[in-house]
């Protein structure tokens, strides 16, 4: 059978381009080609650009009502096939089938109906200046970019035209190379929502493609979910004509039990903090401190479900619960890191391997790894490693705990368990970081704003802002009286 090939989604369909370079994506799990995908020559991007200019000028003529109306469409669409995606999403990633089918798609619509909602009621304002007065229109910001991390493919795809559609713009989104096919679903979703044409454009190819549009006049904003170090290179590409970014970046993300925390869902909070979509997850709290009077309760309990409750293997497989990483070279990447961390002295507990679980021998898998005596300056807690590795700290001071979880360039997002009501909003106050939970983990409705502090980002995605970052205000100074000048 041959392997299929997907092109570029440009003015509302997949155009095929004759002599193009292709790139093939591989099942984590098995190393397996699933498909090969079409790169976007230059001549090919400027088509994009073409066709987002004209289908931007289409969109933002509509009403907001009449744009709502299409974009709660794609939302139930999305729903509707959800199983369909969640499988797409599965093959693509590497992830757990039980995370997909509950979290991925669902996520990504609801951002679509919660900002397709909010549109209708974004109003200018109106003040009197004596017998003048101004006001303010929100316009959109014309052709958006959009660049995508392979975790949460469809999702970062759904979060960010959420938002740049629902305030009157187009998008140009471009997935990352390893997990092209949840955005090309959306497009197709789209289309068949009725959006019009050039409103939502998908092309395919590596940090070239990337820089290329960012690089472009007529591009008016990027947002960018990925590395640190991608973040700067885009921003400074941004930077030669001043446009708008979004920077969704890594974190090193701290998780403190205090020693009046529910033992049992601090530990909940922790996995999920750490073993979530196989560590995958830039939010990921995997700096966990743990209050020095209840280390051996929670390193007992945690070893003892860490070992018993995480199922390794086949992503399909419902019961699933840690899946196969990336790619063969992010593996390697992984294991190097837990190398260190045992080079450095901090201690495994439990995990540390590569794993070949049966007819899945070709898969990216690895054991939910635990180090213990960590001390602050190891690569381990100091560097995003995005892979399932927790390093556990102990501490015995509240203040001390809060300048250790702050000590670091990131500030994506923070955690902390405690029964006591007051430090539970003391210290959270006090912690450097764009999303934080207390007694909870990894939540992140339509509704919150999401982004990072310090290196880990700069503006956000979801919640009301969002919608205004999409839009640049036009105030109108109107003079009722005689105007009147010294010339
Ligand atoms: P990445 O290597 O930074 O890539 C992100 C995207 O940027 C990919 O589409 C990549 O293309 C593209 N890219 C690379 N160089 C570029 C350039 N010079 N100009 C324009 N685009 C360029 O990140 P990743 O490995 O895909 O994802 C993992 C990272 O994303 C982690 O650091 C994680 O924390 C972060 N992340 C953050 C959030 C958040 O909301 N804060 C959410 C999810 C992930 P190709 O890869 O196709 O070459």
């Amino acid at each position: 059978m041959s392997t299929s090939v997907i092109s570029n989604y440009i003015h509302g369909k997949y155009q095929q381009q004759g002599n193009a370079d292709l790139f093939d994506v591989i099942y984590p799990a098995t190393g397996e080609t699933l498909y090969l995908v079409e790169e976007a020559s230059p001549a090919l991007l400027e088509q994009a650009i073409v066709s987002a200019c004209q289908g931007q000028a289409q969109w933002a003529a509509m009403t907001a009502v009449e744009r709502a109306r299409i974009l709660q469409k794609a939302a139930s669409m999305l729903r509707e096939r959800n199983d369909e995606l969640a499988r797409i999403e599965v093959l693509d990633t590497g992830k757990p089938w039980q995370e997909a089918v509950e979290v991925d798609v669902q996520t990504g619509a609801d951002a679509i109906e919660y900002f397709a909602n909010l549109s209708q009621s974004m109003m200018g304002s109106q003040q009197p200046i004596g017998n003048d007065f101004f006001y303010t229109r929100h316009e959109p910001l014309g052709v958006c970019f959009g660049i995508g991390a392979w975790n949460y493919p469809l999702q970062i795809a759904c979060w960010k035209s959420a938002a740049a559609l629902a305030a009157g713009n187009a998008m140009i989104f471009k997935p990352s190379e390893e997990t092209p096919r949840g955005a090309c679903l959306l497009a197709e979703i789209f289309t068949a929502a009725g959006v019009p044409q050039g409103v939502f454009n998908v092309v395919h190819g590596d940090g070239k493609v990337g820089n290329y549009l960012t690089e472009h006049s007529e591009v008016a904003k990027v947002s960018l979910t990925g590395e640190v170090g991608t973040g700067k290179k885009v921003m400074a590409a941004a930077a030669g004509t001043l446009k708008q970014v979004t920077m969704e970046l890594g974190g090193k993300s701290p998780l403190v039990v205090f020693e009046d925390a529910d033992i049992n869902e601090a530990v909940t909070g922790a996995m999920l903090a750490n073993f979530y979509t196989q560590g995958e997850v830039c939010t990921n709290g995997t700096r966990v401190y743990v209050h020095e009077s209840v280390y051996q309760q929670f390193m007992q309990q945690l070893l003892e479900r860490t070992q018993r409750n995480i199922v390794v293997g086949d992503p399909m497989n419902p019961d699933t619960n840690l899946g196969a990483l990336i790619s063969a070279q992010h593996l390697a990447r992984v294991l190097e890191y837990i190398k260190h961390g045992s080079d450095e002295g901090a201690t495994l507990a439990c995990g540390g391997a590569q794993l070949k679980p049966q007819n899945f021998e070709g898969g990216n898998f690895i054991e939910p790894t635990i180090f213990t005596d960590c001390t602050d300056d190891m690569k381990i807690v100091q560097e995003e490693i995005f892979g399932p590795v927790m390093s556990v700290l102990t501490f015995s001071d509240e203040d001390d705990v809060i300048k250790r979880a702050n000590n670091t360039r990131y500030g994506l997002a923070a955690g902390i368990f405690t029964s006591d009501i007051r430090r539970a909003h003391r210290v959270i106050a006090r912690l450097e970081a764009g999303i934080c939970w207390i007694n909870a983990w990894g939540n992140s409705p339509a509704e919150m704003p999401v982004g990072g502090y310090k290196e880990s980002g700069i503006g956000r995605e979801n919640g009301v802002e969002t919608l205004k970052s999409y839009t640049q205000t036009k105030s109108i100074y109107v003079g009722m009286d005689t105007l009147e000048g010294p010339f």
